[in-house]
């Protein structure tokens, strides 16, 4: 059979890989017809149920904000990255990429890292009534733009063919922090209006690009306490439109938005300028529902393509159908063939259109796609849109019955379409 040369990754953790050991676990990725890991390099805390534990636990706490390499202390400015404190753990991106028979993806969670926002709360995202968000370094402030370009280059020296960043902005509101609890239903507007960052930074730029953030961030405090103050809760439909209403009628809200975005987009081109060449850069813009609110985190779709190598989009639906609509409506977004930005040069998807700009990532297992039945439809559908790049969620969560069954379609998969 004809091995394609398309990503086929398995996103992985560390704890899960080392547990397996690495030649066990590269052969049967391969065996089950992908030719790549996307592992956890840089990752936050957790409490993850592991169906196919042998001798460790069935359930891990991982420690919180810290990367699983050795990280060049020299690269970094006032926010440093904190190693695992264990080296096995640490040497698996070595022992992977000197094997060599399995790409190396290096998925890299950027700016939520609650460990450093306790440390340094200062530089964390504040709403408008000044509270910090610890679990959320604002990209806005010059230490985490700094910090965040040392960590995704330092990344970049693990052998890796890419680098994936995860929170590259502002995380949402609504985040499964530890017991998070109100007793008012969360709805798109509230947590859209909770989740603007109005610390210094943001502020400032806001105002060299001539937009008033102190004044916004009054009008937007004041509507939220209105709001909470008030005897209603919004249903979903009402608050999605309030929020389309509320963007239309404020224009300075929605320039402070893409004011953000101009932020996003500023530390990913600032990433991609300091990877080595051969190294892709690929960016998750959110890990929300739908792709179109990626806005939300600060995420321009079109600008993170063209600032980019290639975006990676979780497409973690209920069934294929919402997967394929909500790849349709991302690749509108992006830039088209002629504005497509390759910045490595001669390869030929650049005459592909927008759709060889994207990664999809799928779960093949609950809660999505039927419970994973219908990640066949979902891989058609997608190459149906031209997409040929496929990543998959996350070998120590998924039964081990689920990856055979993915090792399955994607063999269907990858015959049928070479
Ligand atoms: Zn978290
Ligand atoms: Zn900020």
């Amino acid at each position: 059979m004809k091995k394609t040369s398309a990503y086929r990754s398995l996103y992985a953790y560390p704890w899960d890989v080392a547990e397996e050991g690495v030649p066990a676990f590269i052969a049967k990725t391969l065996e089950r017809g992908l030719n790549g890991v996307t592992l956890a390099a840089s990752y936050h805390a957790g409490k993850f149920l592991r169906p196919n534990a042998r001798s460790g636990g069935r359930v891990v706490f991982p420690e919180d904000g810290v990367v699983y390499f050795d990280p060049d202390h020299q690269r970094y400015g006032e926010l440093r990255a904190q190693p695992h404190s264990d080296p096995a753990l640490r040497r698996l991106f070595a022992e992977l990429a000197d094997d060599g028979r399995l790409n190396v993806h290096a998925w890299t969670v950027l700016l939520h890292n609650s460990r450093l926002g306790a440390a340094y709360p200062q530089y964390t995202a504040r709403n408008a009534f000044g509270d910090s968000y610890v679990y959320s370094l604002c990209p806005a402030q010059p230490a985490v733009f700094e910090y965040a370009v040392a960590l995704a280059c330092d990344a970049a020296r693990q052998g890796v063919r890419s680098v994936v960043l995860e929170t590259p902005g502002w995380l949402p509101y609504a985040h499964g922090y530890h017991h998070e609890f109100a007793q008012l239903r969360s709805n798109v507007w509230l947590d859209t209006m909770l989740g603007l960052c109005f610390c210094d930074a943001c502020v400032k730029a806001a105002g060299d690009a001539g937009i008033d953030g102190a004044g916004l961030r009054q009008r937007i405090a004041g509507r939220i306490d209105a709001y909470l103050k008030a005897p209603v809760d919004a249903i979903e439909a009402q608050a999605a439109a309030w929020l389309a209403a509320d963007l239309l009628d404020d224009q300075e809200l929605a320039a402070y938005i893409r004011q953000r975005q101009a932020v996003v987009t500023e530390v990913v081109s600032t990433i991609r300028a300091g990877l080595p060449a051969g190294v892709q850069l690929a960016v998750i813009p959110t890990v929300q529902r739908p792709t179109a609110q990626s806005w939300i985190e600060g995420s321009d779709l079109r600008a993170l393509a063209a600032a980019a190598d290639w975006l990676e989009v979780p497409f973690y639906e209920a069934d294929a159908a919402r997967v394929i609509a909500d790849a349709h409506d991302t690749l509108r977004r992006l830039p088209t063939t002629g504005e497509s930005v390759s910045t490595l040069g001669s390869d030929p998807k650049s005459d592909m259109g927008s759709a060889v700009k994207v990664r999809a990532i799928l779960r093949p297992g609950a809660p999505d796609l039927g419970d994973g039945a219908q990640l066949p439809q979902a891989l058609a559908g997608l190459a149906a849109l031209g997409i040929r790049d496929f990543a998959f969620y996350n070998h120590g969560l998924l039964r081990s019955e689920r990856l055979d069954a993915l090792g399955a379609a994607l063999h269907h998969f990858d015959r049928s379409a070479s």
